[in-house]
Parts: C-alpha cells; structure tokens; sequence
C-alpha cells in the first residue's frame, strides 16, 4: 500500500466568512483509491499548517506505506523540528496522522476505535461549551444562552471568558456575578464548568477560584497565561476546585510540565497534538501521573469525531466530552456529521473515522491554498 497523493484545502463554510474563519483539512489518497481525512487546527483558517504539508511534507510522502503512521510522524517532526513543534508544524502532523489512521482504518475493515484496542463505551455524554461570555454580553444573554443550551440535555455546561489577554483582571466582578447567576439558574446540584482562558493574574484567578469553589463548579480551565506552568500548577496546588490546562500544548513534552508543575486535569487537543497517535501518548502521560485526561476539541465534524473515537477506548472516563458552541460547520459535508441524541453521541462502527464524506459538497465549499 502506497500513499500516492497528498491535498490540503481550506473549507468556507458560508459565503461571507473571513479567511480566519475556514477550516483546513488534509486528504491523504493511496494507491487503491481510497482516501483518509485530517484536520489541522483552524487557528487563522489553518493556512500555516496546510502550506507545511503541501511545501515540506507532501513532497516527502509520495510512495511511504500509510500504516507507518507513526514513524511518518516522528520522522518529520524530527526533520523539520526547527519550525517550532509547538504550534503550526505539530498541527499539520496532528492533521495527517488523524488522515492516515481514517485511511488505516479503511484499509483494514475497522472503525479507528476498535484499532485502538476497543471501546469501554460508544455512546458518549458530551457538555455544552458556550463561548463569549465576558463583558460584552450581558448577564441576562448568558443566561438565556445557557438556557437555550441544556435544551440539548448535556451532562454539564462551560461557560467561557474570551477577555482580552493582555488586560488581566479587569471582568471580574462581572465574570464572579456571571458565574453566580448561572449557578442560581441551574440548580445546585447541575455539573458547571469555568473557563477563564488566560485572563486573570495569579492573585485574580485565586480570588476566583475561592468563589467557584463557594459554588460548586466542577472545574477551572486555564485560568492564567498558558506560559505560566507552575503558577498554573500552583493555583491546581492551592485551590480545592479541579485546575486544568494543555489545550495550547503542542507536545508531550509540554504536557509534562504541566502535570509535574502541579496540574491535574489536562486537556490536550486532537488538531493540534500529534492527531490520534500523539492523543494516544497524551493520555498515557496523564494516565500513569494521575491527572484526568480529558480532550480539549472545538471544531465540530473531523476534530470532534476523530477525538470521540479516542474518549471511547480511554479506561477513565472522568469528564464528558466537549461540544463547542453550534455552528454551521456541524451540519455540512458529511451525510452523517457527529450531533447528540438525548444527550450522548454514538460512535460510527463503519471503518475509520466513519464520516461519510458529501463530495459534491466538498467541491463546492473547498478553497485551494494561495497559489496553488
Ligand atoms: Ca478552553
């Protein structure tokens, strides 16, 4: 078996999206006509990433077996290490590798989760993650939003502070009083989630820990700069409120030091981290320290699916899995795109990811790379 030709495109969903908003895939065809998707993570529409594969990995592909997944992998971070493998180039790996183990599980009659030694469960609760709750919303649209959310019966809700990242701890008051009225919405038993996404100081993110602590949320995400590790593990250390973290880490490496900082919750991403085969490595890493592993994935047809089938085979099962806010990527291009029934989603048992693939429409929402 052959891999024979490598595409990368971005996808327009809707006519009017900015370039930053596509989303950027990979497809890997072999010599028997079959083919396997990826997807890169969409940061800037993923462009960066797309033209490191057309540019420095396609070219080196052309003729390797698609079932050396890993050493293509490993080989080409190693080769090309000095594009920096935190962030564009193990994207574009993550991309590939999530494209060859679709064409692997094609190749071999399977869907991804059974290759991966089974799945502990197929049916999967998932929690609403709601962004852009910070100052510009009002109290009252949070709650209405979250409201129209728990419509979709998820096991828990996370309500995300997207504030500005160089202007630490201005929101505050107004993130603790939108975290209090969600509180009161819901009920005080109903499994809530805070996402702080960098915004706060280490003494901010203390102050508001100690309220979500008072009221019962299950954990807090990312609640300082990403780049600070220990005063991340040093906030998981002090507060009784689970602390998590590593939806910017790009590698295994860097995963580490978060848990050896401290952190006890780590939340590797599928598109960014080394697709299915560095996904695996992630939780091995969390698994044998102790820390929940427990997949960051906000992009809602390859991302999504490709990360439920390893949430399927992972022994400890801690968190639901995350759905983003809804979108008009959800439901265009495949016939059968990842959505919730009665709060679960279902595992495809056809070979691969088990995304059937609408080609009509893919010709139709596909943008060719500048150039190209
Ligand atoms: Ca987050």
């Amino acid at each position: 078996m052959k891999i024979t030709r490598i595409e990368v495109f971005q996808v327009q969903w809707q006519p009017n999206d900015p370039p930053g908003a596509r989303s950027a895939f990979v497809r890997v065809w072999c010599d028997d006509g079959r083919s396997g998707l990826g997807e890169v993570s969409p940061m800037q529409g993923g462009l960066v990433s797309l033209v490191i594969l057309q540019q420095h990995v396609a070219p080196a592909l052309i003729g390797a077996d698609p079932l050396d997944h890993a050493v293509i992998h490993d080989r080409l971070l190693h080769k090309l290490m000095k594009l920096g493998p935190e962030g564009a180039l193990s994207s574009a790996l993550a991309g590939l590798d999530i494209a060859l183990w679709d064409l692997k599980g094609q190749l071999l009659g399977q869907p991804v989760w059974r290759l991966l030694g089974g799945a502990w469960r197929t049916a999967l609760p998932f929690y609403s993650s709601i962004g852009g709750n910070g100052a510009a919303r009002s109290l009252n649209d949070v709650l209405r939003i979250v409201e129209a959310r728990l419509a979709d019966k998820p096991a828990a809700i996370k309500i995300r502070f997207d504030n500005d990242r160089v202007d630490l701890d201005t929101e505050i008051p107004d993130h603790i009083a939108k975290a209090r009225a969600v509180r009161k919405l819901v009920g005080d038993d109903f499994p809530l989630a805070f996402d702080a996404n960098n915004g706060y100081s280490p003494s901010g993110a203390m102050r508001v820990g100690r309220v979500l602590e008072e009221l019962n949320y299950w954990w807090f995400e990312e609640p300082v700069q990403h780049y600070h590790v220990r005063a991340t593990g040093e906030l998981a250390q002090k507060l009784s409120i689970t602390v998590s973290a590593g939806e910017q880490s790009y590698t295994p490496a860097a995963l580490a030091d978060l848990i050896l900082a401290g952190v006890r919750m780590v939340q590797p991403d599928i598109v960014k981290m080394g697709g299915i085969t560095g996904m695996l490595r992630c939780a091995a890493l969390a698994q044998a320290h102790g820390a929940e592993f427990v997949p960051h994935q906000t992009q809602p047809t390859i991302g999504h699916t490709a990360a439920l089938h390893i949430a399927a085979t992972q022994l400890h099962a801690t968190k639901p899995c995350e759905l983003n806010d809804p979108s008009p990527r959800m439901h265009a291009l495949f016939a059968n795109p990842p959505k919730p029934v009665n709060g679960l989603f279902h595992l495809p048992a056809a070979p691969g990811l088990g995304l059937t693939l609408d080609e009509a429409e893919l010709k139709r929402l596909r943008v060719a790379l500048p150039g190209a």
